[in-house]
């Protein structure tokens, strides 16, 4: 039985006239998905992608794996193919049930659900479903029975230029082909909420770079190399993350030392914002990217937040602004970045935390305040130190 895999889009088959842009582009970042699966052809038809290993060696399981993961596609099936004859159809249709029927179970129940899409076929959908059904049926007596309601597996047959049959449908995470819609620049922590951001920016089609600040010996060795892992989960999604990482020991000890301790939080992230929105012009980035949400903690409240937003002259994407902190860990779960984020390192904002940080703080005692210190100077000496690592 020749196997293929069978993947579908969302969003995109909404597009106009540019559709096929995002189309070539899906089809570049499966391609490049599968580059250690083997050899192998992706096409797409009417909607469809049609993954066709081109050798025996072709690694199924693993390609079913890389494209789950892929933006841009709404589910996979890993599906079994034929030529579009009744005669073929109905003995690949027995074939691929005697295969769902493997679970231990003594009798199954079942339902086909059919798609033609080629017109020229000469039954119609409901006419192919009651036929091979009831080939189905003769063929397994006494151990397959039909359950419209709640069949213990489905069999969908597409009857295309070729015939698709599969009893299996495995989701993908939908969202817009990484590289589609430019590129950004994620502040990165080692928090939970920041690889989640970066994650649901990329599911947009955004690429990434990030930019981690990092204050030794205040901050280990290890907290970095968490950061880095982190980017790595992040990068597995769109295509690699190059991570600038940021000396900022000398900056958070300054506002350490001659600031009010109440507003330096937001001193702080108004430094990281000005540096983050140099390293984005630099890497062709347009916005910049934060797990920053609504009211949890002093430094994302509204007015802490417009505080820090006017520190840059730059968009700031805060896809996590509206969400609670379980939805965040849901999300983190899922994308693998949550065991690495609760590892008990500590960030350089939770070292220079204040004890009463000012929730409502105004931007003119701000602006005040960072003539203090000359935030130039050490912003280009910060900027100077950036380590570059690809993750
Ligand atoms: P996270 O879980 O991502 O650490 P958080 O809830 O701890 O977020 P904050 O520490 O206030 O919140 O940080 C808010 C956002 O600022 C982070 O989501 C991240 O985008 C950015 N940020 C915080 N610390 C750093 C850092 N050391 N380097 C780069 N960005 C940072
Ligand atoms: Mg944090």
């Amino acid at each position: 039985m020749d196997r293929v895999i069978l993947a579908r889009i969302g969003e995109i088959a909404l597009k106009g006239l540019n559709r096929c842009t995002f189309e070539q582009r899906l089809a570049r970042n499966m391609k490049a998905a599968l580059s250690d699966c083997g050899p192998c052809k992706v096409r797409w038809s009417q909607s469809r992608y049609f993954v066709e290993p081109e050798s025996e060696d072709f690694q199924f399981d693993k390609a079913m794996e890389m494209l789950s993961g892929v933006f841009g596609l709404v589910s996979i099936s890993p599906a079994y193919v034929t030529t579009s004859e009744y005669e073929n159809i109905s003995s690949l249709a027995k074939e691929v049930a005697a295969k769902a029927m493997q679970t231990g179970k003594e009798k199954y129940t079942f339902k086909i659900e059919t798609k033609r899409g080629l017109k020229t076929f000469p039954m119609k959908s409901p006419e192919i479903s009651a036929e091979i059904g009831g080939d189905l049926l003769e063929a397994f007596a006494g151990k397959l029975k039909v359950d419209v309601n709640n069949p213990d597996f489905i069999l969908y047959i597409e009857v295309r230029e070729n015939t698709y049959i599969y009893t299996e449908i495995i989701e993908a995470p939908g969202g817009m082909p990484t590289g589609s819609n430019g590129k950004g620049c994620l502040l990165i922590s080692g928090g939970i909420d920041s690889p989640v951001a970066g994650y649901m920016i990329a599911k947009r089609g955004v690429s990434l770079c990030a930019v981690h600040f990092y204050s030794y010996p205040y901050t280990s060795e290890r907290a970095k190399d968490k950061v880095l892992e982190l980017a790595k989960i992040v990068g597995r999604y769109c295509g690699g993350v190059k991570v600038f990482v940021v000396p900022f020991t000398d900056i958070q000890l300054a506002i350490d030392e001659k600031c009010r301790e109440e507003l330096s939080t937001v001193i702080m992230r108004r430094s990281m914002m000005r540096i983050a929105e140099r390293v984005a012009r630099k890497s062709g980035c347009s916005a910049l990217i934060t797990g920053e949400s609504v009211g949890q903690v002093a430094s994302q409240t509204m007015q802490a937040l417009y505080c820090t937003d006017s520190a840059a002259d730059m968009p700031i994407f805060r896809p996590l602004i509206g969400m609670d902190k379980m939805e965040v860990v849901a999300i983190a779960r899922k994308i693998g970045t949550f065991e690495t984020s609760i590892l008990p390192y500590e960030d350089c904002c939770t070292v220079f935390t204040p004890k009463h940080p000012k929730t409502r703080p105004s931007l003119s005692e701000i602006l005040e305040e960072e003539k203090k210190a000359d935030f130039l100077a050490m912003e280009n000496e910060a900027f100077e130190g950036i380590e570059t690592i690809y993750c």
